[in-house]
């Protein structure tokens, strides 16, 4: 699964890197971004918290 930050939604609240860090860090511009192109095993439970629990749902699937 790989999943991406629509960088336009994204408002910079830090929940998903603060519940899932080692997928979601970030960026230059201070909007969280996927960090790993393939979702390894044990962070898939964290990043879909992550994605439903995004307030813009910016997080999205590719
Ligand atoms: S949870 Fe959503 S709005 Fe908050 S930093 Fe992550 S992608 Fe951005």
């Amino acid at each position: 699964m790989e999943l991406i930050v629509d960088q336009d939604l994204c408002i910079s609240c830090g929940l998903c890197v603060e519940i899932c860090p080692e997928v979601f860090d970030w960026n230059d511009e201070d909007k969280a971004d996927v960090q790993v192109s393939e979702l390894p095993e044990e962070e898939i439970d964290c990043s879909l918290e992550a994605l439903e629990g995004c307030p813009v749902e910016a997080i999205q699937k590719k």
